[in-house]
């Protein structure tokens, strides 16, 4: 008995033939994709349960987003216009005193605002990493995407010492792994070498150890005194840092690698680790010729490499197809034309990721056996035709807000840009009010026009204990550098 019917579709499988279908159909039952046929006739007198007529429009896998926090979703517009060590002072502010301020109702009304804009734009799976994962697991399950999250795990940053936080993570995974019917499941996630210490590291290699199947994901080189850092941690660099412990291998995750350099390049591909590349968040910060992402040598030892939108304060981004767009861009800037195909940046964004985060025998393609994870989108536009390199089409034209409809694990999320699984108003309605309490309760100015950091310094609002543990572990890095 067939419950989903989709047909007389353009259908971009992804498969291992890179197959692409002009006129198919997908059939899915008890939410796996039972065939992926060309469209019969009959298919559309269909009496499966649900008939969705796609004419005209295109259906990918469903998008996923390699990295990113959630708990600052409802930041967005507040730091945008800030200059980087500005808005680092602000973030950093913030992440200390939006839990005592704030409370629980804001971060999650925050997750829920993000699962809604996730599922909305096609980002049928988000591998996220952050200090509120149970509400985290929770929005996720509810909405019906599917999640990795990870708690993020940093002593120099979280004020709970390292044993608080790892015992915290351990009840986490015992009860939020593989939840809601195997759509949440949970990872590893120490912050990276800037933010913990080794105890906190030889925790993280415990945990490893005591559940096996799960994702390691952590930020490797993300500034120039990564180095210095990992030797606080009594290790040469931040990749020995992660060996020493049994942290390097298939099942670790990296992202940024923003000062890595060929040779680390040639390690991470060695030990079969995947890369989650983050390019807004360099962009920020105009990086340039200084340092960027060591793409070519990432191909050249055939890392997977795939991308992710990171924090959502930097730009507001939350398209990932845009997202790629931008790291073609600054690649090709950095490097030379055709650093990656479209099709390339296709597979980054679908099997490519599935495949990081392991689950690449369940979703990241649309072929038989796989759960039913996939976007719609509407390209019967003028913005849209005529064209004829299809893959050129989803990278460059489609944005976000050209999905139309989007399933997760067989249950239509979203059909034709109606919401069924969240109810919008309510969502709306929550971000709305703890939007507002932000700007009341931490002083920031908010207009039309813009938006102005509160007047009172960061050293009277944020205690002294993390700020100084931040100053002593970032050494000449950012602190310094930013006229803390
Ligand atoms: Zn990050």
């Amino acid at each position: 008995m067939t419950d989903l019917l989709i047909h007389d579709a353009t259908v971009v499988t992804v498969n291992r033939e890179n197959q692409i279908l002009k006129n198919g159909s997908i059939r899915v039952t008890d939410g796996t994709i039972s065939s992926v046929e060309p469209t019969d006739p009959a298919d559309r007198d269909s009496t499966a349960e649900h008939v969705i007529d796609a004419s005209g429009k295109i259906v990918i896998p469903g998008l996923i987003d390699a990295h990113r926090h959630t708990d600052f979703t409802l930041v967005q517009g507040l730091f945008s216009e800030l200059d980087g060590s500005e808005l680092l002072k602000e973030a950093f502010a913030l992440y200390h005193t939006a839990e005592p301020t704030l409370g629980e109702s804001f971060f999650e009304a925050a997750w829920e605002l993000a699962c809604l804009r996730q599922l909305t734009h096609g980002v049928t799976t988000v591998n996220a990493m952050d200090f509120t994962p149970e509400l985290g697991a929770e929005a996720v399950g509810e909405s019906g995407v599917r999640g990795v999250i990870g708690p993020e795990l940093a002593d120099f940053v979280n004020p709970a010492s390292a044993s608080e936080q790892l015992a915290d993570a351990r009840r986490f995974i015992d009860t939020y792994h593989d939840s809601y019917e195997g759509r949440v499941t949970a990872s590893i996630a120490p912050g990276g070498e800037a933010g913990c210490s080794r105890e906190l590291w030889e925790g993280v290699a415990e945990l490893r150890a005591d559940y096996p199947d799960l994702r390691l994901h952590t930020h490797l080189y993300d500034s120039a005194e990564a180095d210095t850092m990992a030797a606080g941690s009594g290790a040469d660099d931040p990749l020995d840092l992660l060996d020493r412990y049994g942290l390097l291998d298939e099942r670790t995750l990296l992202t940024h690698l923003l000062h890595a350099n060929r040779d680390d390049a040639r390690r991470i591909a060695d030990a079969g680790a995947h890369v989650l590349h983050c390019p807004t968040v360099y962009s920020y910060f105009q990086a340039g010729n200084r340092t960027w992402f060591p793409l070519p040598a990432l191909r050249e030892f055939d890392a997977n490499v795939v991308i992710g939108l990171d924090d959502p304060f930097w730009f507001d981004s939350w398209d990932l197809i845009q997202e790629a767009k931008h790291a073609r861009m600054l690649s090709n800037f950095q490097y030379g034309a055709q650093q990656w195909s479209s099709y390339d940046l296709l597979e980054m964004l679908t099997i490519d990721a599935a495949r990081a985060l392991g689950l690449d025998d369940q979703i990241g393609s649309l072929e038989p056996g796989k759960r039913a994870d996939l976007a719609i989108i509407d390209v019967d536009t003028p913005r849209h035709q005529p064209y004829s390199n299809l893959p050129s089409v989803l990278t460059n034209s489609v944005t976000a807000g050209d999905v139309e409809t989007v399933v997760v694990d067989g249950e239509v999320l979203m059909e034709e840009r109606a919401v069924r699984s969240m109810d919008v108003e309510r969502v709306r309605t929550a971000a709305t009010r703890e939007r507002e309490r932000l700007q009341t309760r931490t002083g920031w100015e908010t207009s039309l026009a813009g938006s102005t950091p509160p007047k009172k310094s960061i050293l009277r609002r944020v205690s002294a204990r993390p700020l100084l543990r931040a100053m002593r572990q970032y050494g000449r890095g950012v602190v310094n550098q930013h006229n803390w």
